[in-house]
């Protein structure tokens, strides 16, 4: 859902803030899977400039790990201007199609998830904070909360809104101590990152034993990520339709339901609640016969993939060992 609303915002959005031009703007790193601290093994297609229909961004070589299934930019294009070059942007411009009142409605959901899952409402910590809205809400229902959001424009807009401490950097640099949170959040995150391991990592030394962890991200093996290449093969192309490394939303990593069981339980998280599901259709906005076409085939692989695990999310709740 959140993936198909970013990648709106960026077609609306001010251009010259959300479309990378060139390839200058990026240092180039040889990358290895962070999961399996391996090379990857397959090339899987390019995405990006030449690559991607509208040319957004530019194009990048995406590969995927042999043995955990993980995709990536290989090499990774790194923002040489920090992450405001992807996310500099005033809150209301980035997260125009998403409504304050909606997601505190979900933050709620979750709360009460995590209450049921740790025993109770103790110390919970958001991270990818955005606006704020899962903290108020947290606050309102008795928790103690920090957060984290290294987008200044953002951060700037969650203190005014929560008036909880929000750190701005990653947390691997905000130094907690051991064992200090029962519940942490990373909803729509983990994809984003440039250090998935790193951060997984220090989670699990800062969730307290019996602690719980929310992740969601994209199932970049999904059923509509596989007909989109399967789409692009068809038409001679050596295109994929995963992940957006250098155009919004940025999403540098892309998890399966195998690689992100692999990295939970490379630091002993083990997955409580597991579920794969199809969200919104990502209808394109293409007019004209193909256009039509192409709207009833994203309804269809909508449907189908409410089945198995072939859905366009995965979200879990991990609890520490
Ligand atoms: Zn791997």
């Amino acid at each position: 859902m959140i993936y198909q609303k970013l990648k709106a915002s960026a077609l609306e959005g001010p251009a010259d803030t959300l479309k990378m031009k060139d390839e200058e703007q990026y240092r180039w790193l040889p990358q290895n899977c962070p999961i399996c601290e391996k090379p990857p093994s397959k090339f899987v297609g390019m995405r990006g400039g030449r690559a991607h229909r509208q040319h957004l961004g530019v194009e990048c070589s995406i590969s995927r790990c042999g043995s955990c299934g993980l995709l990536f930019p290989n090499p990774m294009p790194i923002p040489l201007n920090g992450p405001d070059q992807h996310y500099g942007v005033l809150p209301e411009d980035y997260f125009q199609h998403h409504d304050m009142n909606v997601k505190g409605g979900s933050a709620l959901k979750l709360l009460h998830q995590a209450q049921e899952l740790t025993g109770g409402k103790g110390r919970l910590l958001d991270i990818g904070t955005g606006r704020g809205e899962l903290l108020r809400a947290a606050i309102q229902e008795g928790w103690t909360v920090k957060g984290i959001e290294p987008s200044n424009a953002f951060a700037d807009f969650a203190v005014q809104y929560t008036g909880a401490e929000i750190k701005r950097e990653p947390v691997e640099r905000c130094g907690f101590d051991a064992e200090s949170f029962d519940v942490v959040m990373l909803a729509a995150v983990l994809e984003h990152l440039y250090n998935p391991d790193e951060t997984i990592r220090e989670i699990a030394r800062i969730l307290r034993p019996g602690g719980a962890l929310f992740v969601d991200v994209p199932n970049e093996k999904g059923l509509y990520f596989r007909v989109g290449n399967l789409y692009q093969k068809l038409r001679g192309r050596d295109w994929v339709v995963n992940l957006a490394p250098t155009f919004s939303p940025f999403h540098v990593f892309g998890f399966s339901p195998r690689s992100l069981r692999a990295l939970l339980k490379k630091y002993k998280l083990k997955p409580e609640y597991w579920h794969v599901y199809a969200g919104k259709a990502m209808v394109p906005n293409r007019g004209g016969i193909l256009g039509g076409l192409e709207r009833f085939a994203a309804n269809a692989i909508t449907t189908l993939s409410n089945f198995g695990e072939l859905g366009t999310y995965i979200e879990t709740w991990a609890i520490k060992v």
